[in-house]
């Protein structure tokens, strides 16, 4: 065990996200007001990505694209979605998890190849990217971006000769690892699932067009119908001729990402046929049942482990307790403060209510622990307010291993359980107690067992179900073009 660990946030490390989610994706056929109802459906998904937003619109001839760093409502002004005309629209909105944080690397990206526009957004990562992209390079490809997205791309152009059908096929059989993708053309839209389902991916129906969402959430904002999710390893494809599904690939076992209950999806989404209240609540009476605590509240940080604290809470018949008020109304850029305002970053976001915490034991319900430098700040905060002991919770087990399919803890070294036992954890963060849910009561939560689950579990068994040989890091493009130029 070692005593290097992380370094103690800075104050405005409380702006970031301790992780960020890993892009939303959104698609309409056959409306239109297509451009404004995606414009929506990323309002619906903004929790997935916030570093850019993109539409791209066809009108069955032209296609047109926007797409800027930023918030949707940033990104997006009257005007510019008026000037998006058509009946066919793919949207995206980023967080990077391979490829910098830059324009030329947000999504949808579009290109023009023959007589003909491709356009795509994904959610996932690509396990076998680079040695797909040296491949592809090797062949006289050129290309514009350090995204893994832009693989696909080029694989369907290379393959078109066999026909687009075809080509799509080849295309997604090449690559590996976590794809949820939405895709068009200049009159298709394509929605296409890898096949361990690792993203979900959803269809649904409004006045009787198609549309494609990363979780359910985005449809009920436009009073869509769901259908159904889009199956592991399946592709459809929509056109004037209605869908047509393909499932062309083996099937394998599915490995849904379980962390997406969790943490990632919004609560009121359904993702892969649960929804993401129900679960994260009862993750909370499973914490309860296998922690029982003297305490005199249960809270949670806002918004983080909401859900599960009120499982908690329920279930250990404690009070449940708001001791901190989230401001909704920070920006994401303001002027600096003095050096002097310690903790400004912690209480212009999320102010402790002295009048709850004052003499109080407290339990804090967490969804997880990836770097461990804001939970430790997060304590230093409460113990100001007055809190006299606090015991946290966490709604799974301690993330000890890497993701390789689109999350931003793609290394060992970004993981403090990876590296530190429970014991060492609780020391650093400055808590009382620490207790993970164990793996058991995660599958329970989500419904299943370890012998019968359709889950990715790699993060917390370090078991991959699908193996990559390269590191496969957010920023492995960029590095190996830097070497190549050292
Ligand atoms: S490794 Fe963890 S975060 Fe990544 S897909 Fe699997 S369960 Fe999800």
């Amino acid at each position: 065990m070692t005593d290097s660990l992380t370094p103690p946030a800075t104050a405005f490390d409380h702006f970031r996200p301790t992780r960020r989610e890993e892009c939303g994706i959104f698609g309409i056929y056959n409306h239109p007001d297509a451009a404004k109802l995606t414009y929506f459906g990323l309002y619906a998904l903004q929790h997935r990505g916030q570093e850019s937003a993109g539409i791209v619109v066809s009108d069955g001839r032209q296609v047109r694209e926007y797409k800027h760093m930023g918030l949707v409502c940033e990104v997006f002004q009257e005007q510019t979605l008026k000037a998006l005309t058509g009946h066919l629209a793919i949207g995206h909105v980023r967080y990077s998890t391979t490829g910098s944080s830059l324009l030329a690397n947000a999504q949808p990206f579009l290109v023009h190849h023959g007589n003909e526009y491709y356009g795509i957004g994904h959610n996932g990562n690509l396990v076998n990217a680079a040695k797909l992209r040296r491949e592809l390079e090797a062949q006289g490809a050129i290309f514009q971006s350090t995204m893994d997205t832009e693989i696909i791309v080029h694989l369907v152009a290379h393959n078109l000769k066999k026909g687009f059908e075809e080509a799509l096929i080849e295309s997604f059989r090449r690559v590996q690892g976590a794809y949820s993708v939405v895709m068009c053309t200049r009159d298709k839209l394509i929605g296409a699932r890898d096949p361990h389902g690792f993203r979900p991916l959803c269809l649904g129906t409004v006045n009787g067009s198609y549309v494609l969402a990363s979780e359910t959430c985005a449809l009920d904002l436009i009073e869509a119908e769901y259908i159904r999710d889009v199956e592991p390893g399946e592709i459809v494809i929509i056109d004037e001729h209605g869908l047509r599904s393909l499932k062309p690939y083996p099937s394998v076992r599915p490995a849904y990402c379980i962390f997406e209950f969790v943490y990632f999806a919004r609560p009121d989404s359904n993702i892969f046929g649960q929804n993401v209240y129900v679960c994260r609540k009862r993750l909370g009476h499973l914490l309860a049942k296998e922690r029982t605590l003297d305490a005199d509240l249960v809270m949670p940080f806002p918004d983080s482990g909401n859900y599960a604290a009120l499982g908690y809470a329920e279930a250990a018949d404690l009070p449940f307790e708001m001791g901190v008020i989230r401001n909704h109304y920070v920006g994401r850029t303001f002027i600096q403060p003095s050096q002097a305002m310690r903790d400004f970053g912690v209480r212009v976001k999320l102010n402790p209510v002295r009048e709850v915490l004052q003499g109080r034991r407290v339990i804090l319900v967490e969804d997880s622990i990836i770097r461990g430098t804001t939970s430790r700040t997060r304590i230093e905060t409460l113990r100001k307010a007055g809190a006299t002991e606090i015991h946290m919770l966490v709604s799974c087990p301690p993330h000890r291993f890497p993701c390789p399919y689109g999350i931003d803890f793609s290394t060992k070294g970004e993981l403090i359980a990876a590296s530190h036992s429970v014991e060492a954890i609780r020391d650093y963060i400055g808590l009382d107690s620490l207790h993970y849910l164990s793996l058991d009561g995660l599958l329970e939560g989500a419904q299943a067992t370890r012998e019968d689950h359709p889950f990715c579990l790699a993060c917390y068994t370090g078991c991959y179900p699908v193996t990559f040989e390269e590191q496969v890091s957010k920023h492995c493009f960029e590095k190996e073009m830097l070497a190549e130029h050292a």
